[in-house]
C-alpha cells in the first residue's frame, strides 16, 4: 500500500507563527541516563506543521477542534497546483483543472521548507473559498502556513471558511505530490477546547496519475 506523507517532521527547527511556541521535547525519564523507561514531554503550539485550524481559532464561540466532524478530514481528495506569484492570493481563474472531488489541496511551492520561515507566501483569495464551496468543497488544504496572506489583518478567507463550514488544512508538504485524485487521512486529536490540532497527514492514490 503505497502512502505519501504530506507531512512536515516536528522538531526544534520546525517554524511556527512568530510569536507562537515552537516545538520543544523535555526529557522526564531517559533511559540513556539510568532509568528504567524514557518519557518526554512536548511544548508546542497546535498549530504545529501540518495542522487543522478549527472554527474557533477565528470565530468567537465558534466550535473548537473536539467539536468538529471528523468527515472533511477523511476521503476523497484532489490535489492541484497553482501559479501563483508569491504574496498574491489564488483566484478561482488560476485553477488549471475542473474540481473533482470535496476536499482540496492547493500546492502553491510558495513555502518550500518548513524549517525556514519565510513572510511571502501565498493564500487563498476569499472568493476562492466561496467558488469551491459552491462546487461542494468541505476542506481545502494549503502549503503554507496560512490561507490568508502573512500581513493580512482580518483573515478575510479565514471569516469565508467559518462562514461557508469549510474545513482548512495548513503547512502541508505538496511540492512532490502529483497532480491527482487521492485518499486523504488528517485527523485532528480530540483536544478539548483548543482552537487546531496538529495532524498527521497522509495521501493515498486513488485513480492513475496523469
Ligand atoms: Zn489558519
Amino acid at each position: 500500500m503505497m502512502l505519501l506523507d504530506i507531512t512536515p517532521p516536528i522538531s526544534p527547527r520546525l517554524q511556527v507563527w512568530p510569536g507562537d511556541t515552537p516545538p520543544s521535547r523535555e526529557l522526564l525519564r531517559d533511559m540513556h541516563r539510568g532509568d528504567p523507561f524514557t518519557l518526554s514531554t512536548l511544548h508546542a503550539t497546535v498549530h504545529l506543521g501540518a495542522h487543522a485550524d478549527a472554527p474557533s481559532h477565528y470565530g468567537v464561540d465558534a466550535p473548537t477542534i473536539d467539536e468538529c466532524s471528523l468527515e472533511p478530514y477523511l476521503g476523497p481528495c484532489q490535489v492541484l497546483h497553482v501559479n501563483v506569484p508569491r504574496r498574491s492570493c489564488i483566484t478561482p481563474n488560476m485553477l488549471s483543472a475542473a474540481v473533482q472531488a470535496p476536499r482540496l489541496l492547493l500546492a502553491t511551492g510558495t513555502y518550500p521548507d518548513p524549517e525556514r520561515l519565510q513572510t511571502d507566501f501565498a493564500a487563498l483569495a476569499p472568493e476562492l473559498v466561496e467558488h469551491l464551496h459552491r462546487q461542494g468543497v468541505k476542506l481545502i488544504g494549503i502549503d503554507t502556513p496560512s490561507i490568508d496572506l502573512f500581513d493580512s489583518k482580518d483573515l478575510p478567507s479565514h471569516r469565508q471558511c467559518l462562514k461557508y463550514g469549510m474545513a482548512i488544512l495548513e503547512g502541508l508538504m505538496l511540492k512532490d505530490v502529483p497532480e491527482g485524485l487521492y485518499e486523504l487521512i488528517a485527523l485532528p486529536l480530540k483536544l478539548v477546547d483548543f482552537d487546531a490540532s496538529p495532524v498527521r497527514a497522509v495521501l493515498r492514490p486513488l485513480a492513475k496519475q496523469s
